[in-house]
């Protein structure tokens, strides 16, 4: 099977591009080539993120590579965390609880029907001759008043999708991969590189 370099560490977004392009790729995580290093990611948009990563593994491992960067919209806080959703609550990162617990705080008092909100993920993909190729993905949704559910990773628990009655945490993967952000940015991915065979 063709193998699909992915920088990432992250062992949640891992098993859900496994899940989504099972039987198709195999997909190699940084570990998996042997890279431990923490790669650089202040650019000041999802795109210039996804890129960065994208492009620092394919220079220094000689290999096509894609990387995705994801961000929470929500509209009642104009548009934060946004690109900075990951060290939202400042430290080294990826507190997942203690993102989501400033994120309830920030919304505290505000009506549900005025906490609506959204995953963007940017695909960044460099193919073998270097070139990059962009892909998106968006779902709409609204923040909880407090965290339902286990599944899932990050923010998940609090967000739920429109047109649901339970959150992403409370979702199976394959109900989340189906209409998720990164799974749709993942589905135009996958179309284009079958249509490039
Ligand atoms: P990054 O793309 O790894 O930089 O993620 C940015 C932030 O969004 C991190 O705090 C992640 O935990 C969170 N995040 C990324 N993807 C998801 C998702 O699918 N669900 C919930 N949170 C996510």
């Amino acid at each position: 099977m063709e193998r699909l370099i992915f920088a990432t560490n992250n062992t949640h977004k891992l098993s859900e591009l496994r899940q989504i392009v099972a039987g198709r790729f195999d997909v190699l995580g940084l570990e998996d080539i042997g890279c431990r290093e923490d790669i650089p990611e202040d650019a000041d948009t999802l795109r210039g993120n996804a890129l960065a990563k994208a492009r620092w593994v394919a220079e220094r491992y000689g290999t096509p590579c894609f990387a995705d960067d994801t961000g929470l919209e929500v509209d009642a806080l104009g548009g934060e965390p946004g690109v900075h959703s990951a060290r939202y609550a400042g430290g080294p990162g990826h507190d997942a609880a203690a993102n989501t617990a400033l994120l309830l705080s920030k919304l505290a008092g505000v009506p549900q029907n005025q906490r609506t909100a959204r995953f963007r993920t940017v695909i960044a993909y460099i193919d073998c001759d270097g070139a990059e190729h962009l892909f998106y993905g968006v779902v709409e949704g609204e923040i909880l008043a407090e965290p339902a559910g286990n599944a899932g990773f990050g923010y998940d628990p609090v967000f739920r999708p429109q047109g649901w009655d339970c959150s992403f945490a409370e979702a199976s993967p394959q109900e989340k991969n189906k209409i998720s952000h990164r799974g749709r940015a993942v589905a135009q991915f996958m179309d284009y590189i079958t249509n490039q065979r």
